[in-house]
């Protein structure tokens, strides 16, 4: 015998229904069934809403059963042709009493649990005799009133079942029971006054184990809308696939800590006789979903992560309890007696303060009963009273191998760390199938999609960008990403998504990934922006692996760092103002960036893409030292002097550079030297000494007129107007067969940046274009430098310079 439960979203209309009858006609060719019904779709919410309206306006109760009533109708015109009449009738006799009951609900103004329960077992009630009906038009089939069965106390709403009276009325009627398939409501069941009671919501699970149990099935199937039980709920975690196999145990914990597939004490009656349970989806009847059993074949030592929404911590805190025995016996009878449910426990070693776990709705109640228990030693002064904080969830990874492997929960801990989820109280079952955690119930999906990632899906990392700057640089950049994405998910298991974008006027956000072939166009028909704002929208999307990107040149953007940081959200920089500002606001963001774990990455500010500061990093970190660096660090200038002759005006060839996106928005930030005073600043930095710009010496070789300029229009004018200066600059380099280079340079803790005439027998002397070049005369090289050189300005580059980081982020 096979026992087969579906539950309300398997039989939420005809056509599924239609598709439960073919299922059940399938396994009852081989074999008796006994099928185990929820109520339709969503009825029992809605009984209990009808009810509760009935409390207040009888016409609003009687809409919603109208609701109920239209549903069961249709589903007994679509399925029944032989019986209508008969159905019809019965069905409106129950239709009628429950109207009765709405009414008496209005007379008296009460609710009470015998009435609710009463209430909420129409629904399964009317399911099962509905489809029993249906059955019989092709299937030798019948129908029982489960409520004649199970027999329970007298709590209505959470009954308990009586197993031994209840076994023998199972066994009994199915003895003489001759026909092939039985239809059953589940959830239901009544006390031996012949009340109605009902196991809990969701346990219709529950009645199809006892049925399973009592009749020695050799199989419970627990059909449903999903494949089996998944390894994370698949509603919240895209990436969650079922699990095939997993013990009754694993199985239980799941759905204790929030596996709604599974209500937890369907377990139990498995169990004891050794059932297999396996849950299947009835819209995919051929998967073979997940079998629960007590020999599963172990694949993964974490099976599977689960969470519960809505959890109140308690604390009872206090010197007075150290030492003292009988606190935690008082305070967990008090909570029994009350029937709250405890679902989480800690406490101290010092036994300070013992902190427990309990459903929201709970939580009141259990601070004003415990404030009472605890009354005399609160009152003097021996422990605070109780603390309830509210607004958290309970995140649980579970698995029964877990023990035999060192380092989980190190590596759960890590990974929330890592994504600044915030660990409120911990909690390891001292079986180890379990390691649970109290964390805010804003953080919920991100911690799920995290530890998800981290025990199940090793081989692909999720990074998601936050882009602000949308000029040369941020373009080719999202342009370079959109065009990588495939490849660095194929090769890399690397899934980058860029989840907000933002200009200086709008900003937009889409928490799936934004489209990148039409950025523009989203952009444009975005909501307005502000720093404070898209900093605001990036911490509300909360998404583990967060990076935000800066492709501007703004002071105020380059101020916003350490916010981002501080939320453990990466920063990588083309923006060469935070790293170039003060000695102590540099030290400030890399100390902060270590201690949120979060990257600060800036291999942009010098030689635009060229790997200058990495290879400064991997130098230094291998204790290599830096003794002197010399470098043309300024692609601008590079492009200018490489091109400008006694053929040509300063002016033009500036302006040149300009237009081909190798200076800065601001020219003069180049030709004044700044920018390289800048770059050989963070070098020095980066070398390990402590340096201010101001430190650095710049040979400026602009006019004090032009430098004093407040503008690029004033700026351009000055160059012409200074034409003579710079062709007289030209002329001296030349007579020598030099060419004019801007050199940065630093040696012995000191740098100085200017033009230089280089002849040709120096490494600088050939330098085209706008490339750059740095040597590295260190410890390691002391005389034959280490020497980097390649295109150092350009958008192109420099996008490719900032990808670098991001994947040396999600290299990490
Ligand atoms: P039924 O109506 O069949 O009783 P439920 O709604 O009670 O179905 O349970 C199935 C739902 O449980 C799924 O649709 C899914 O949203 C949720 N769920 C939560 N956690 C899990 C999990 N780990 N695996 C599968 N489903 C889960
Ligand atoms: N119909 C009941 C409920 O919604 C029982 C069940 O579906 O398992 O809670
Ligand atoms: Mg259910």
């Amino acid at each position: 015998m096979k026992v087969l439960k579906f539950g309300g979203s398997s039989v939420a209309n005809s056509e599924k229904i239609k598709q439960v009858l073919s299922i059940i006609a399938k396994t009852s060719e081989e074999q008796k069934v006994a099928v185990v019904v929820s109520a339709f779709g969503k009825t029992t919410d809605q009984l209990l809403a009808g009810a509760n309206a009935a409390l207040q306006d009888i016409n609003e109760a009687k809409e919603i059963l109208k609701g109920i009533h239209e549903l069961h109708f249709q589903v007994i015109n679509d399925l029944i042709s032989t019986n209508t009449k008969e159905v019809s009738e019965e069905v409106t006799l129950l239709f009628n009493r429950l109207q009765s009951i709405y009414e008496g609900v209005f007379l008296l103004q009460e609710l009470s649990n015998k009435t609710l329960a009463k209430v909420s077992s129409f629904g399964e009630r009317l399911s099962s005799y509905i489809i029993a009906n249906a059955a019989k038009e092709t299937l030798d089939a019948t129908h029982k009133e489960s409520r004649d069965l199970i027999i329970t106390n007298d709590e209505y709403l959470n009954a308990q079942v009586n197993f031994e009276v209840t076994n023998k009325n199972i066994a009994i009627f199915f003895h003489d029971n001759q026909h092939k398939v039985t239809l059953l409501g589940g959830f239901i069941s009544s006390n031996t006054a012949e009340e109605t009671t009902t196991l809990g919501r969701g346990g219709s699970d529950f009645s199809a184990a006892i049925f399973a149990a009592a009749l020695d099935a050799n199989e419970l199937q627990i059909w449903t809308d999903v494949s089996g039980m998944y390894t994370a709920n698949p509603r919240v975690v895209k990436q969650a696939f079922p699990i095939s196999e997993i013990s009754y145990e694993e199985a239980m914990e799941l759905s204790h800590f929030g596996a709604k597939v599974l209500y937890p004490p369907t377990i139990q009656p498995a169990l004891r006789k050794n059932i297999p349970i396996r849950i299947k989806n009835t819209f995919d009847p051929e998967n073979p979903g997940t079998l629960i059993s007590n020999d599963p074949e172990n694949a993964h030592e974490v099976k599977g992560i689960s969470h519960i929404d809505d959890i109140s911590l308690i604390t009872l805190e206090g010197g007075g309890m150290i030492g003292i025995p009988g606190f935690s016996k008082r305070l967990f009878e008090t909570l029994s007696v009350a029937k709250i449910n405890v679902i989480f426990i800690t406490q101290a070693s010092s036994e300070h303060s013992i902190c427990v776990g309990v459903y929201e709705n709970d939580a009141q109640k259990a601070k004003t009963l415990l404030d009472d228990t605890f009354s005399v030693e609160i009152a003097r002064k021996k422990i605070k009273p109780v603390i309830v904080e509210n607004d958290l969830a309970i995140i649980a990874v579970v698995g029964e191998s877990m023990k035999n492997y060192q380092g989980l929960s190190g590596q759960m801990f890590s990974a929330l760390g890592k994504n600044n989820v915030n660990v409120r109280a911990i909690a390891q079952g001292s079986s180890e199938k379990n390691i649970s955690a109290v964390i805010n119930k804003s953080d919920a999906k991100k911690a799920l999609n995290t530890l998800h990632e981290q025990f199940f899906e090793e081989k692909t990392k999720q990074l998601n960008l936050f882009v602000t700057g949308v000029g040369n640089v941020g373009e080719r950049f999202l342009a370079q990403i959109h065009q990588q994405k495939k490849f660095l998910k194929e090769n890399l298991k690397l899934n980058i998504r860029v989840i907000g974008i933002s200009n200086s006027r709008k900003m937009v956000f889409d928490n799936s990934g934004i489209n990148l072939k039409k950025w523009k166009e989203l952009l444009e028909n975005g909501e307005p922006t502000s720093l404070d704002n898209f900093h605001k929208k990036v911490k509300e999307s909360n998404q583990r692996n967060s990076v935000f990107i800066d492709n501007t040149a703004n002071q105020q953007v380059s101020e916003v760092y350490e916010k981002y940081l501080r939320d453990s959200i990466s920063v990588v920089t083309c923006n060469k103002i935070a790293c170039a500002s003060k000695f102590d606001n540099y030290k400030k963001l890399k100390e902060v960036s270590k201690k949120y774990n979060a990257s600060f990455l800036f291999e942009t500010n010098v030689g635009a893409g060229l790997p200058i500061i990495d290879t400064l990093k991997n130098l230094v970190n291998s204790g290599d030292q830096i003794h002197k660096i010399q470098a043309v660090l300024s692609g601008s200038l590079n492009f200018v002097f490489n091109n400008f002759n006694e053929n040509i005006t300063f002016h033009d060839v500036v302006a040149q550079a300009q237009a081909e996106g190798f200076t800065e928005p601001d020219p003069k930030i180049d030709l004044s030297g700044v920018d390289v005073a800048r770059k050989i600043l963070i070098l020095a930095r980066e070398s390990g000494y402590t340096l201010e710009l101001e430190d650095i010496k710049n040979n400026a070789f602009l006019p004090k007129e032009t430098l004093n300029t407040t503008n690029n229009d004033d700026f351009y004018l000055s160059l012409t107007k200074n034409e003579a200066h710079f062709q007289n600059i030209f002329k001296e380099a030349n007579d020598k067969d030099c060419r004019l280079k801007y050199v940065a340079e630093f040696k012995d803790g000191k740098a100085n940046v200017g033009l230089q005439h280089i002849p040709a027998s120096h490494p600088f002397y050939n330098l085209e274009g706008s490339d750059n070049i740095v040597l590295f005369f260190t410890e390691r090289y002391p005389q034959n430098p280490l020497i980097i050189k390649g295109a150092g300005a350009g958008a192109d580059v420099t996008a490719s310079g900032i990808f670098a980081d991001v994947i040396r982020i999600a290299n990490q």
